[in-house]
């Protein structure tokens, strides 16, 4: 029995991994060449699309930002999961605005524009410092731009003007102070039942996520109702089945959705080694139609991404706790190469760990290591 995975990156690498001791196989489409691949190996596989679409019992996508005629050609197949609604919600930044307000879920104050002119406009309404995203195929912080006062408009425009606005229109939102990124990563099953991780906490560098920490803390039973709550209202619009992550900046008491990811979810990695049932086979159950896994915390986890680099000694796995995921990637700017995922038994305990992996990862590539460490050793 197979499942085919649109994108062949490492998602689709971690949820194949996660497939084999449930006895499923997974294939992986590459979607800029259409090719059947392993997504393990990277051999490219003797099908074709249309047979691995046919001998599929589940399909679904690693990413949002799948090629429109793509998309359609595995919908018709009836085994796409989640829904062809959901993933191009996530997949454009306007659609998942209009949802979010469609349902009443906070999210941040934005305009929607189609001519660098109506940036005026939207200064006037939002304020100056301001953050401008590409309504598509934006991710990890690629396809935004940011404006901190009025007098670097004219810069702003000048570097917008060459973009087709009508096409891939921009969403303009308020530069917000929260006080913490949060994430709930869920999944939901072919009948409705729903299973939670708890949240996690999110550092971003560059507007590229760095480290998480799971179950995030100081988290009260309020905070992680009103996650759920959020969950559950867009997991039962969309009939969601599988993975759904949605992120979340926290101001004060009250959550605002940044965004939500169609797909299993970076900042759930942590769960390979901190949850009895990691997201990837959670994902798997849920479109394969078997039962959804226990999602129960089994130690507090840190995850560290490997951005960027390769040059780190693999003698840190001495340091107890310590699990390295590889994804066999070239060495790119940028480009998320691995991570890692440490567990103790405590905040501090986790803190100490983290302090002793300072020594074998360099700050110029961990910019937030060693200020998390410190600060997890006193929560
Ligand atoms: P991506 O698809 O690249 O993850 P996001 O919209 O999540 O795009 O933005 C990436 C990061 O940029 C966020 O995690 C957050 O750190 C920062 N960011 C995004 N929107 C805002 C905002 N309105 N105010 C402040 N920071 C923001
Ligand atoms: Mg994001």
């Amino acid at each position: 029995m197979s499942i085919l995975i649109l994108g062949s990156g490492q998602l689709a690498r971690m949820m194949a991994l996660a497939s084999y001791p449930l006895g499923l196989q997974v294939r992986a489409v590459d979607v800029n060449t259409l090719e059947v691949v392993d997504p393990i190996s990277k051999i490219v596989s003797e099908q074709t699309l249309t047979q691995a679409i046919d001998s599929a019992v589940a399909i679904s996508v690693e990413f949002e930002h799948i090629p429109q005629d793509l998309l359609e050609k595995v919908n018709a197949s009836g085994k796409l999961k989640p829904s062809i609604e959901a993933i191009m919600a996530g997949a454009d930044r306007v659609k998942e605005k209009r949802l979010l307000s469609g349902l009443d879920i906070a999210n941040c104050p934005y305009q929607v524009i189609t001519h660098v002119e109506q940036l005026d406009a939207a200064v006037e309404l939002l304020g100056e410092k301001l953050i401008i995203k590409a309504s598509r195929d934006g991710y990890d912080g690629y396809g935004q731009w940011r404006l901190s006062a009025t007098s670097e408009l004219p810069a702003l425009k000048a570097q917008l003007s060459s973009l087709d606005l009508v096409k891939v229109p921009l969403v303009v939102e308020k530069m917000l102070h929260f006080e913490r990124e949060l994430s709930l990563v869920g999944v939901r099953d072919g009948k409705g039942k729903v299973a939670y991780y708890p949240l996690a906490e999110n550092l971003h560098h560059q507007g590229q996520l760095s480290v998480s920490v799971a179950p995030a803390p100081y988290v009260d039973e309020k905070l992680a109702e009103q996650a759920k709550t959020i969950f559950n209202k867009l997991a039962e619009e969309l009939d969601y089945v599988g993975v759904l992550a949605v992120e979340f900046f926290q101001l004060g008491e009250q959550l605002l959705v940044n965004e939500i990811a169609p797909r299993v979810h970076n900042s759930g990695h942590w769960t390979m080694q901190g949850a009895d049932t990691c997201q990837f086979e959670n994902h798997i159950r849920a479109i394969a139609g078997l039962p959804l896994g226990s999602t129960e915390v089994t130690s507090p986890t840190a995850m560290i991404n490997i951005v960027g680099c390769n040059d780190f000694s693999k003698e840190l796995l001495s340091v107890a706790g310590t699990h390295l995921h590889w994804y066999d990637k070239t060495v790119r700017p940028k480009r998320k190469m691995g991570h890692l995922n440490i567990c103790a038994d405590s905040y501090a305990g986790l803190g100490e760990k983290l302090q002793s992996l300072t020594a074998y990862l360099p700050a110029q590539h961990f910019p937030l290591l060693e200020k998390e460490a410190n600060r997890l050793v006193c929560v």
